[in-house]
């Protein structure tokens, strides 16, 4: 099985660093036989290749069972005309990845904002707030004048179906309650569509319980009930925002792990981005991204049927959350006294133990 790390940019090689360490040491404790790879995208590969996204990467994701995406500092990117192309809004626009799944758990002994806290954010990742994906051709944001910019935001009937689906899917593996997050008493066409079909799907799920709350009320409710919800049905850009918020209230950035998965690709991607301010310092926090990878391998593992990968993303999830849930062997994000390398370390030792 062939396992391909994207590193990306800022953070994204030495996180990506910790990840390939503690799926070597997956692969010699579960037997996985897999077999890592990588490829160069962002900014490292615009000074090679000339682009972030080089053809190359597009067609190892293609060719790869599984595929690690580090963050990306696509703040810092050129237009596209020189080079600069988003590899992780590009991966999911080829890729039709339209779930990505935003888990948040407080965990044992790490301090935490909130308390009582588990639940999954079930983000729309292919249209939305998020202009670029949203037209046949060109942007769906411009300027119609000087002062004056305006960007569309596409909800389709099909979009919000499939992700409102996967949502109920992951509901019926967790507390069985699905809350769908809209703004429909402002956004009446686009949201009421979304909450429609929601409700549509919830026909579908009569085991799972379902409501709805404005994304406004939700933030709110996040901080001052957390407990409330199981799993949050979002469109795209509330998603992305109240997941971070999720994270943000479970401890922190660096322990928010995602996929984004369409129906036969995943991609394992941390919730956090490249974090320019601390790159190469040694002083990230890779769980994000190994929670991302526990995820994939569960991912690929249930729909294969392969128990061996199941049990290695158990392993790999509960090694990191044993380490951090001692002060002496966190980040420093966590107040712990371990650089990125060291913790990696301790997940190998873990994980070999
Ligand atoms: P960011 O998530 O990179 O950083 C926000 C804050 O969280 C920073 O203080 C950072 O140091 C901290 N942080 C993030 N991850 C951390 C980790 N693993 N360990 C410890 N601290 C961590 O957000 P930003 O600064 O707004 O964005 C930086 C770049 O990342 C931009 O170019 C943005 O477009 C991009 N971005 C990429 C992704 C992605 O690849 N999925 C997601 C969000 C932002």
């Amino acid at each position: 099985m062939h396992v391909l790390i994207l590193p990306g940019d800022g953070i994204g090689p030495e996180i990506s660093t910790a990840v390939r360490q503690a799926l070597e040491a997956l692969n010699t404790q579960f037997a996985l036989g897999l077999r890592l790879s990588e490829c160069r995208v962002g900014l490292a590969a615009l000074e090679h290749d000339g682009t972030t996204w080089p053809d190359a990467a597009e067609e190892a994701v293609r060719a790869a069972d599984m595929t690690i995406l580090g963050p990306v500092d696509s703040a810092a990117y050129p237009p596209p005309t020189e080079g600069g192309v988003n590899p992780s809004a590009t991966m999911r626009i080829r890729f039709d990845l339209y779930a990505n799944m935003r888990p948040s758990r407080v965990l044992p002994g790490v301090p935490a904002l909130a308390s009582g806290m588990d639940l999954l954010v079930a983000r729309e990742n292919t249209e939305g707030f998020y202009a670029d994906r949203n037209m046949h051709a060109g942007t769906g944001e411009f300027m119609a004048t000087e002062d004056v910019a305006l960007a569309v935001r596409k909800i389709t009937r099909r979009g919000s179906e499939r992700i409102a689906r996967a949502a109920f899917a992951a509901a019926r593996n967790r507390r069985r309650k699905v809350t769908v997050v809209h703004k429909s008493n402002v956004l009446k066409h686009t949201d009421g569509l979304f909450e429609r079909t929601a409700y549509g799907v919830a026909a579908e799920w009569p085991d799972v319980e379902v409501d709805d709350v404005h994304v406004d009320a939700a933030a709110a409710l996040l901080v001052r009930e957390p407990g409330r919800f199981d799993v949050l049905l979002c469109t795209n850009m509330f998603g992305d925002i109240l997941s971070n918020l999720a994270a943000e209230l479970s401890g922190g950035l660096g322990l928010g792990g995602s996929i984004n998965a369409g129906d036969n690709v995943a991609v394992a991607q941390a919730a956090h981005g490249s974090a320019p301010d601390i790159a190469g310092r040694d002083i990230a926090n890779p769980a994000a991204l190994l929670f991302s990878t526990a995820q994939l391998l569960a991912w690929k593992g249930e729909r294969e049927q392969n128990r061996a990968l199941v049990e290695a993303s158990r392993t790999l999830e509960r090694t990191v959350e044993t380490l951090l849930a001692a002060p002496e062997t966190r980040t420093a994000d966590l107040g712990g006294p371990l650089g990125t390398r060291a913790f990696a370390d301790r997940v190998v030792t873990g994980l070999l133990a």
